[in-house]
């Protein structure tokens, strides 16, 4: 079985001194394609570093919508001149999203102007090079679902990756609607009764539509959490299995259907 993570920050400092260990962890565990995605200039310069000198890694740049008010003024067009130069140039450094963007009304570190300004820059980039976006929604699907709606009737253009669902099978009818695929995290293998409108959405998320994710060094699936310092690429598969248990089918067909859906989407 081949299973992917379609998001993990193995760039975060707590970390990034174990990455070379964390690749082979994950590559025993059959995980063998990550996507590492950017928050902000630098760490879109250092994930490309990173990912052309390594095989299973892959990057996506972008700044993160709680990093968008600290960007600098010339942050952003560092990050699509970057993107450009890599793609004009055999993209070595794998880039293969762009993101990761969103908006986040949980942790208000940047106003929602703001946030929506860098969620159409972010945008725009994806559509020139047809690149899927990678999308974080914080307690803000009711900014993020009309905004997205409003992009695609204005460009007839929306492709994409809702990461780390958090909502409800309504809020997961519209992301389909608007054809994005929809990535499972740590989250629906919490017992905490607050989490069943997620595990509701999984069970109804179509097989050829979700992806697995683990977003660490955060959100450590069960049963590590608790046991470990941090969250890594290798313990995807425990959110697999629960996702397996939840749509009542194998391990192998989640692997299966995950992985399949990470390589049409991303073409890794
Ligand atoms: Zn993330």
């Amino acid at each position: 079985m081949i299973f992917c993570d379609t998001h993990a920050h193995l760039n975060d400092v707590s970390i990034i001194d174990s990455l070379d260990e964390l690749l082979l962890n994950a590559r025993a565990a059959g995980v063998q394609k990550i996507v590492i995605p950017a928050t902000d200039r630098k760490t879109s310069e250092q994930i490309i570093r990173l990912t052309a000198t390594r095989p299973d890694v892959f990057s996506a740049v972008g700044i993160h919508p709680n990093d968008s008010a600290k960007a600098a003024p010339d942050d952003w067009d560092a990050v699509v001149e970057l993107t450009r130069s890599e793609l004009a140039n055999g993209n070595a450094g794998k880039i293969v999203a762009v993101g990761e963007s969103g908006l986040d009304r949980y942790w208000d570190d940047a106003p929602m102007k703001v946030q929506l300004d860098y969620l159409n820059r972010h945008l725009d980039l994806a559509r020139e090079f047809d690149l899927p976006i990678i999308l974080h929604c914080r307690e803000a699907e009711d900014d993020l679902i009309p905004a997205l709606q409003a992009y695609r009737q204005k460009t007839g253009w929306l492709k994409g990756i809702l990461h780390s669902f958090s909502s409800d099978v309504h809020n997961l009818e519209l992301y389909l609607e608007l054809g994005l695929y929809v990535g499972f995290g740590g989250m629906i293998t919490y017992k905490q009764k607050k989490f069943d409108p997620v595990r509701d959405a999984a069970f109804a998320a179509p097989l050829d539509r979700i992806l697995i994710e683990t977003d660490c060094p955060y959100l450590t699936p069960s049963p590590m959490r608790g046991k470990v310092e941090f969250n890594q690429s290798a313990y995807v598969v425990h959110t697999a299995q629960k996702l397996a248990e939840i749509k009542k089918t194998t391990l192998e067909e989640i692997a299966n259907a995950t992985t399949e859906n990470a390589v049409r989407l991303l073409n890794i």
